[in-house]
């Protein structure tokens, strides 16, 4: 079994780990980062896309809408290439109560959140779709988030700063020593089965909704809430600013445009397991209903896909003595550190939980307790020094990948994925950047097959590049071969298309499955061991 040392493991690579990562490195800490499967493949890569002004948190949560809107500055300061400046309204629909609407302006200035009135003839100028029965508005500094390119940044930092980060490599068990302390985390590659062992002065634990399952592993108790949001995709805009309902916060209420499409959601369900968020077909019915409400006609058009995250929700109800709520709803958004040494008698373990993806900064600011713990007391300077720019153009447009293809030889381009302009050159620098990769790898780095035809006409050309690379030497021997990479993106396009399977939709995916199953018949590859489905 390998082994290497450091000051700190961060567990997780979404948002809050990558952040955490980054601040200890920025502080001259040494850091090693271990995720159990891609970057932001958790809760950040499932997420609705929405920088939060904290407008929607004034009455509920007001510690998290404060959260909120300091991060938000921050973050168009420090991050402005991962962001879309949409801005956001609320508006008030029929539906929504009289009295919400009379104490907002208020709590949104108590919050510091600046929500003007707007004239309704202004807004259906701006936003022509928007429901004629819509009574008030008020405009806000919401904006679309790019998570993958934030996260990739707060990683690419770390790096320079000296730390490092593994994918695909889970924490599989803890070593404490006598006094209860941790002193090293055991991890296993799942692709290599390789397991290594990093001896270290403190774990944190940026698990999200996974917190609980990590602490348990160490001999700790993280009683987490996980709280399922299911969110659908639809194939255009349809606003061009993000759209809440201005209401309490409920079901289908928010309309985020996110790059080429926009998403609607998003419902709020109790789960005891984060792994088992899956949509229903009653959860898509009713937010197809509830979008209507905001742009009538929403429920008849076309719905890309349907997927669903698990919040990281803990109840600190507990820490009071108090009994956990029932509802998801009910817990806040606000975000916790837990010192599993004061705690459970496990020292050198931490969990950072809740907050939102707006506030993983903020989240990530407060490993100064740790840092403090271990006499260390450099301070954070993640809000000072800005993040490493992506090196697309973020957030883009088709007709922006379209120019630049044109610009380059035009109808000569070769297109690996048609729906979203995905050329074979971007696929490979996006290989040579991480030789590792498999096809949903490369989903979230360059948007492939993440159009209407779900991956049917590129999944193909893609699993050849990996196969051509593979014969050329250029892939790492921990990427899938190219017929477990086929399978794998074809299972999980699948998944979140069964759950809207009905017109146009149903018929790219029959489309999609003739051509997966019947044409290139990927269901019966073998895999590199030679097997194939049946033996397997
Ligand atoms: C439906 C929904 C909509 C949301 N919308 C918004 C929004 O619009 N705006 C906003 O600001 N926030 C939003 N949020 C909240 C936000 O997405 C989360 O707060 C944030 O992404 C959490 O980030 P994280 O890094 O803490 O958790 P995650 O991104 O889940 O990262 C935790 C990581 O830990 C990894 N992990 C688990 N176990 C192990 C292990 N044993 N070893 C190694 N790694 C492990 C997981 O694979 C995961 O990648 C939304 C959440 C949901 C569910």
């Amino acid at each position: 079994m390998a082994g290497i040392e450091t000051d700190f493991v961060v567990i997780g690579g979404g948002a809050t780990g990558a952040g955490v990562l980054r601040d200890l490195a920025m502080r001259g800490l040494r850091a090693v980062l271990v995720e159990r499967g891609d970057f932001a493949s958790g809760t950040s890569g499932r997420y609705h896309g929405l920088l939060h002004s904290g407008a929607r948190y004034v009455e509920s949560d007001p510690v998290s809408a404060r959260h909120c809107i300091e991060e938000n500055a921050v973050l168009r300061r420090i991050a402005p290439g991962t962001i879309e400046p949409t801005g956001g309204y609320f508006v008030a629909t029929p539906d929504d109560p009289d009295d919400y609407l009379e104490r907002f302006p208020a709590a949104c200035a108590a919050a510091g959140i600046e929500a003007e009135p707007m004239a309704l003839a202004d807004l259906f100028r701006a936003e022509p779709l928007l429901s004629r029965e819509i009574r008030a508005a008020y405009r806000v500094p919401d904006a679309a988030l790019e998570p993958w390119e934030l996260v990739d940044a707060n990683l690419a930092s770390a790096r320079e700063h000296g730390a490092e980060a593994h994918r695909y490599r889970p924490v599989v068990g803890f070593e404490r020593n006598a006094e209860g302390a941790v002193t090293a985390v055991h991890t296993r590659d799942v692709r290599t089965g390789e397991e290594q062992t990093i001896a270290c002065r403190a774990v944190i634990s940026a698990a999200g909704a996974w917190a609980g399952k990590v602490a348990a592993l160490a001999g700790a108790t993280l009683h987490m809430s996980p709280g399922k949001g299911s969110m659908l995709i639809l194939n255009r805009r349809m606003t061009a600013a993000v759209v809440n309902r201005l209401a309490p916060p409920g079901d289908g209420d928010i309309l985020v445009p996110v790059h080429t499409v926009c998403i609607l959601g998003t419902t709020d369900i109790t789960i005891t397991d984060p792994d088992d968020a899956r949509v229903t077909r009653d959860e898509v019915e009713a937010l197809l209903a509830d979008g209507d409400r905001l742009v009538p006609g929403l429920s008849g058009a076309r719905v890309l896909r349907a997927y669903a995250g698990s919040r990281p929700l803990y109840d600190a109800a507990e820490l009071q003595g108090e009994a956990h709520h029932d509802e998801s709803r009910e817990i806040s958004r606000a975000h916790h550190v837990i010192d599993h040494g004061a705690r459970d008698g496990v020292g050198g373990l931490w969990s950072i939980v809740g907050g939102k993806l707006t506030t993983y900064r903020l989240m990530a600011r407060d490993v100064d307790a740790v840092a403090r713990a271990l006499g260390t007391d450099a301070p954070c300077r993640t809000a000072d020094e800005p993040l490493p720019e992506p090196a697309g153009h973020s957030p883009y447009w088709l007709g922006d990948r379209l120019a630049a293809i044109e610009a380059e030889g035009g109808g000569d381009a070769d297109l690996v994925c048609e729906c979203e302009l995905v050329t074979r050159a971007r696929l490979s620098s996006a290989l040579d950047e991480r030789a590792d990769s498999s096809l949903d790898d490369l989903r979230r780095t360059t948007r492939l097959g993440m159009g209407p035809c779900q991956g049917a006409f590129c999944m193909p050309r893609a699993a050849a590049m990996l196969d051509e690379r593979r014969a050329a030497g250029r892939l790492a021997p921990a990427a899938p071969d190219a017929n477990a990479a086929l399978r794998g993106f074809a299972a999980e396009r699948f998944r979140g298309t069964r759950p809207i399977a009905w017109g146009d939709q149903l018929t790219e995916l029959w489309l999609g499955a003739g051509m997966f199953r019947g044409v290139l018949g990927a269901d019966r590859l073998p895999d590199a061991s030679g097997a194939t489905d049946a033996e397997r």
